[in-house]
Parts: structure tokens; C-alpha cells; sequence
């Protein structure tokens, strides 16, 4: 394998764009080594500039749920394109994928599309703000929920109570509304509530993490916040713009039977186009403008060949439940097959894995929240990262992503993954 485009377009890169890429996680700073560019993808496969395939895990970081350039989203696109780009006016197929995932998501009455899921979670945390005239919300430790503001708030900022800003640029007068739990921890919750009586507007959260890495929810937990939040008057926000229509049709929370109150969605809603959404109950929903007084809009929401994309694709979903059973097969036989290469060579790694996502840690220890997943040994990540991408995987390059697979790896292409996964862990710990 020879990578050499590669490396001079990344040369070239850093030149005109900070870092030399369009988001952090794509220069491969965690993993070492330059990023490979990305000329085509299709099925199970994604090219780089030198024409090298590589076995996809990541997915686009979630959309591509049945691969790449699906012919019947390629096909819709293309169509909606013969009737242009955007037109910044209502249309059909915005009422058509409202309703459709309004069917598909029980708990979203009513739901309005937006442009990324950054966008899906700032305007869910200000609606909870506006609905309960309150200002602070409770988040995760080591919960992604894009780059807004008041979620860029350190898990390792100390004070529990009081979150530090975590990058430059967001004031500690935003900072001080994020209340930071421990994921997976009720008391803490509790403990945060009692502190700051009637002034939590939200509790957001990733119903099952996949940005410290996959970590499952524990038994009770999910019920448990349900609970907490009913209580204290406090709007529940699943945010699934991972786990949306992945985990399950209804995503998540119809895997786990708690019903959030909102829910933000991205990544598989837009098909591969640049779309999210948020959505919930009627009556939070209908204080969103021009229904109610909280202000959000966008110029190419709801944009004619996104949805086209994504109608596509959840239409499909909807159609074919059987996926999610063909989905995790995929996830159990290469899970399965990683857990068994790791204990065939006396390892004791953690793999965490639920459907079609699943993480190896690098550390002994359980991973149940982002304090255990910062136990993993990084450095060998980044060995295994690269054993593994000279194998023709693509992993995403950093120990704290799950990996996301589709319905396009065959049986042939799974015993590729396992066999280059027991090569990879030999390699690194020679
Ligand atoms: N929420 C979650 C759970 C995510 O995983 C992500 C992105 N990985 C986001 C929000 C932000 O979405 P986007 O990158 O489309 O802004």
C-alpha cells in the first residue's frame, strides 16, 4: 500500500485550512500519522487519493447504515436535483419526512429540521430554556453533543457543579449553566438537582455514549433519569443523532423502553447530506417560532435534495425492520470475533458492543462512564490504529469513537476485519 497523494494533499491542506482539514478528528492527531484523502466510497469500501480500498468501520461516523452510495439514495438525489438546490420555501417532502419520523419516533409529536446536529442540540437546549424559563441543564461527562457553546464543557474541569469552559472562546458565563454528571451515576444526578433546585431547565444526554467510545447504559439508569426529570419538572433530551435509527427504527429509546421528552437526530436522517433535527412533544415543540416565542431558523433547512436523501433512507428503514436484525449479526460476528482473538491471545481488553456499534478499549478495566474509558491505553490505540489501517480497515482514529458498521460487510468481508484485528493486536504487542 503507497500513500502519496495523500500526504502532499495534506501538505498542501494545511496551507489554507487550520489543521488542514474541515474537523479535528479527520488529521489523525490522536492516532499519529497523516490522514489518508478520500476520492470515492462505495458498499463496504472507501478509496483514498492513491487508489488504496480500505474496509469502512466508521461510515461517514454513522449515516452510511447500509454503505456507500447506495444506488437508491444516488438515484433520488439526482432526481431532485433536475428540480434545483434550494428554494428557502416550504415544500412537500418536508411534510412527508415530519410525519414519516414522527411515526418512526413516537416520542417526536412534532419536529423541525435543521442543518447538523450542532445545530439539532443548541436549539433543543434553548427550547427546554424557553419552555421552562429555567437557564442551567445537566450534561455528561465526556458526552458529545456538537460545538455549541455551552456543551463544550470539560469532563475533566474538576467542579461538578460548576463546568469550566473547555476550549477558548466559550465564557465561563456560558460555562457556568452546564452542570457536568458522571455518566451512569444516578446519585450524582441527585446531588446536582439538590444544589441547584428549580433552576435545571434539561437533562440531555447520549442514551448509550458513543463519543468517550461505546458505553452501555446500566440496567435502571435511562428508567431512573425518566424518573429524576418527571419529578423536577425538567425536560428529558435523548440526544440520538448516533443511535437514531440505528440501534432500532425508533433508535435507542424504543430499544430501552424510556421515552425522553426530546430528541435530537442526525447522521442517518440526512443520508449522507447535512442534516439534523429536533423534535419531542407537542406542547415544548409549539414554542418553537413563529408557533412560539424561541427563535431558530435556517436558510437551507429542510433543503429539497437532503430530504430527498434522507426520505430515502428512512423510508427504507421504515419498509425493512429486518435490518436492525441483519445489522446486529454483522455486530455480533465481528464483535464476537474480535472477543475471541483477544482472549485466544491471552488479552483482556474491554469490547464494548451493542447492535451495529462497538468499541475495543485498550484497558482491562469495565468502561461504564468517561473516568473508566480514560483507563485505555492511547498509545496503543494509535499502534492498533495504524496495524489495522495497513490492512486495508478504516477505523476512526481515536479511542474514543464507536465504530459504526453497515449492512454492506459480507461474511467474507467480516473474517477480513477479525483476521486483520488478531494480525493488528499481535503486531502491537510484540
Ligand atoms: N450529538 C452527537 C451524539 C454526535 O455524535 C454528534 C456528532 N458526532 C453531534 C451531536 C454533532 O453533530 P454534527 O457533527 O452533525 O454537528
Amino acid at each position: 500500500m503507497q500513500i502519496i497523494k495523500s500526504k502532499s494533499l495534506f501538505e498542501k491542506a494545511k496551507n489554507y485550512i487550520p489543521g488542514g482539514v474541515n474537523s479535528p478528528v479527520r488529521a489523525f492527531r490522536a492516532v499519529g500519522g497523516d490522514p489518508i484523502f478520500i476520492k470515492k466510497a462505495d458498499g463496504a469500501f472507501i478509496y483514498d487519493e492513491d487508489d488504496n480500498a480500505y474496509i469502512e468501520l466508521i461510515n461517514s461516523w454513522g449515516p452510511m447504515i447500509l454503505g456507500h452510495n447506495h444506488p437508491m439514495i444516488r438515484e433520488a438525489v439526482i432526481k431532485a436535483l433536475e428540480n434545483g438546490t434550494s428554494f428557502g420555501a416550504p415544500t412537500a417532502r418536508e411534510v412527508e419526512i415530519a410525519e414519516l419520523i414522527t411515526q418512526m419516533v413516537p416520542s417526536v409529536e412534532k419536529v423541525r429540521m435543521v442543518n447538523s446536529g450542532t445545530e439539532a442540540t443548541m436549539s433543543a437546549i434553548r427550547l427546554a430554556r424557553g419552555f421552562t424559563g429555567r437557564d442551567k441543564f445537566i450534561k455528561m461527562e465526556g458526552h458529545y453533543h456538537g460545538h455549541g457553546d455551552s456543551f463544550l464543557i470539560s469532563a475533566g474541569s474538576g467542579a461538578i457543579t460548576m463546568g469550566n469552559p473547555d476550549s477558548p472562546g466559550v465564557t465561563k458565563g456560558t460555562a457556568k449553566d452546564t452542570l457536568l454528571a458522571p455518566y451512569n451515576d444516578l446519585e450524582a444526578v441527585e446531588k446536582l438537582i439538590d444544589a441547584n433546585k428549580g433552576e435545571i431547565a434539561a437533562l440531555i444526554l447520549e442514551p448509550v455514549p458513543g463519543n468517550m467510545g461505546l458505553v452501555l447504559p446500566k440496567e435502571g439508569y435511562l428508567e431512573g433519569l425518566r424518573k429524576i426529570c418527571d419529578r423536577e419538572g425538567m425536560v428529558l433530551i435523548f440526544d440520538e443523532v448516533m443511535t437514531g435509527f440505528r440501534l432500532a427504527k425508533g433508535g435507542a429509546q424504543e430499544l430501552f423502553g424510556v421515552t425522553p421528552d426530546m430528541t435530537t437526530l442526525g447522521k442517518i436522517i440526512g443520508g449522507g447530506m447535512p442534516v439534523g433535527a429536533y423534535g419531542g412533544k407537542k406542547e415544548i415543540m409549539e414554542f418553537v417560532s413563529p408557533a412560539g416565542p424561541v427563535y431558530q431558523a435556517g436558510t437551507l433547512s429542510g433543503n429539497p435534495i437532503a430530504m430527498a436523501a434522507g426520505l430515502t433512507i428512512l423510508h427504507y428503514l421504515d419498509d425493512h425492520p429486518e435490518v436492525y436484525g441483519t445489522l446486529n449479526k454483522i455486530g455480533e460476528k465481528i464483535a464476537g470475533g474480535i472477543k475471541s482473538s483477544v482472549e485466544k491471545l491471552g488479552l483482556n481488553f474491554t469490547i464494548n458492543h451493542l447492535g451495529s456499534m462497538y468499541s475495543i478499549f485498550f484497558t482491562d478495566k469495565e468502561v461504564f462512564d468517561f473516568a473508566s474509558a480514560k483507563h485505555s491505553d492511547t498509545v496503543l490505540f494509535g499502534k492498533y490504529f495504524q496495524a489495522m489501517l495497513k490492512r486495508g480497515i478504516y477505523l476512526a482514529p481515536s479511542q474514543f469513537e464507536s465504530l459504526f458498521l453497515s449492512t454492506a460487510l459480507n461474511d467474507e468481508l467480516i473474517g477480513k476485519i477479525i483476521q486483520a484485528n488478531e494480525e493488528s493486536l499481535k503486531e502491537i504487542l510484540k
